[in-house]
């Protein structure tokens, strides 16, 4: 049985990893700390927490006095860390809290690990496994090849940058103090409980809505899309098989430029909630000024997570952006209240 810390677990991808490692062991003890920023929703993992399933804390990674605690309270012997600021268009207004989290509070993290874990217990059974983005190793031209582990790492924005200083910290704790980690480099994620200011929640709703369909710049800046379940999946593979010391690219061999995704999604509107005047969602798409810095195009190539741990993508983009699509219509009690948050709508 695994004693877990799951950090930021009230957010997107952390509350689908909750779910999924729920339905997969239930059994296991799961201690759930989020700070509950503007993006973290206790409302994601209500039912668990309701149930008595899984412990909640509020609380921030950068404390590491609560952390410790946490780790003897708790006994324990594993910590997934998702917690963080993630959305790079805040990063250029605002990045402080970029570096608080995403560097201080990793650190943090790491510090209470080492001193509990290996200072205090001998403990050598743990494990710190970190999540990380493709972002980190910036921009690709058209015809690159997609990112390995092994590429450099040259972050262009502030959220990107402070994602790749808590990657070498994680590496440096386990080179320096033999600290078990794992780290991941995920692409990006869509699915059920995405916040509703990133792309495809904001397409959604603002479809629904009647309201314009914003596209930075020409829309051919291209991203690789991994549905969040399959995400899920490879965390669950990467904790439990994961050579210590080692990286893995997660990716949904899934690469599509921003219009193609926006179209992908009215087509998909048009099928399922078709407009009331007949007239396609893609009517409403709009074309806006570019973020500074854009990066041109990000892709992941995770044959090391298929080769070596077994793991596969189990939705093509279509069939992932189809559940999505279905998940909203379906949850609109979730996503209503969120959309009056600070902020929301406003980038
Ligand atoms: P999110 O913004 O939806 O959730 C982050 C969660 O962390 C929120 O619940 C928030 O309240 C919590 N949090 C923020 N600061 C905290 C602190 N100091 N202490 C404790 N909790 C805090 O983010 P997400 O999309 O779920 O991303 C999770 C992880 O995956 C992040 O590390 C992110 O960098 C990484 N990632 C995300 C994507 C993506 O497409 N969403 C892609 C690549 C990597």
């Amino acid at each position: 049985m695994t004693n877990m810390l799951i950090t930021g677990g009230a957010g997107f991808i952390g509350a689908n990893f909750v779910h999924y490692w729920r339905k997969h062991y239930p059994e296991d003890n799961l201690i759930v700390l989020d700070a509950l920023t503007y993006a973290g929703n206790r409302s994601s993992i209500q039912q668990h927490i309701e149930s008595n399933a899984i412990t909640f804390i509020k609380g921030s990674i950068c404390d590491s006095n609560l952390i410790e605690d946490l780790l003897l309270n708790h006994n324990i012997d594993t910590i997934v860390n998702f917690a963080a600021e993630s959305h790079v268009d805040r990063s250029i207004t605002g990045p402080d809290a970029f570096i608080d989290t995403n560097i201080i509070g990793t650190y943090a993290l790491l510090k209470a690990a080492h001193k509990i874990w290996i200072e205090t217990s001998n403990n050598t059974k743990h494990r710190f496994h970190h999540i990380s983005t493709d972002e980190v190793f910036g921009s690709l031209e058209p015809n690159d090849p997609a990112f390995t582990e092994s590429n450099q790492y040259l972050p262009n924005s502030p959220y990107s940058a402070s994602k790749a200083a808590s990657d070498h910290l994680v590496r440096a704790y386990h080179h320096t103090y033999g600290l078990n980690v794992t780290t991941s480099n995920c692409s990006n994620n869509y699915g059920p409980y995405h916040f509703p200011e990133k792309l495809i929640p904001v397409v959604i709703l603002n479809a629904l809505a009647g309201k314009d369909l914003p596209i930075y710049g020409d829309g051919s800046n291209v991203r690789d899309w991994l549905y969040v379940e399959d995400h899920a999946d490879a965390l669950l593979l990467v904790v439990q098989k994961g050579e210590l010391g080692r990286s893995y690219n997660i990716g949904g061999e899934n690469e599509r430029s921003n219009l193609e995704l926006v179209q992908t999604l009215c087509d998909i509107l048009d099928q399922m909630q078709p407009r009331a005047d007949g007239k396609s969602y893609a009517e409403q798409i709009t074309f806006v000024r570019d973020r500074p810095g854009h990066d041109a195009r990000y892709a992941i190539d995770p044959t090391r997570i298929i080769q070596e741990l077994g793991w596969r993508p189990s939705v093509t983009v279509e069939e992932g952006l189809e559940k999505t699509v279905r998940w909203y219509l379906d949850n609109e009690a979730w996503w209503r209240p969120l959309q009056a948050r600070a902020g929301v709508g406003k980038r």
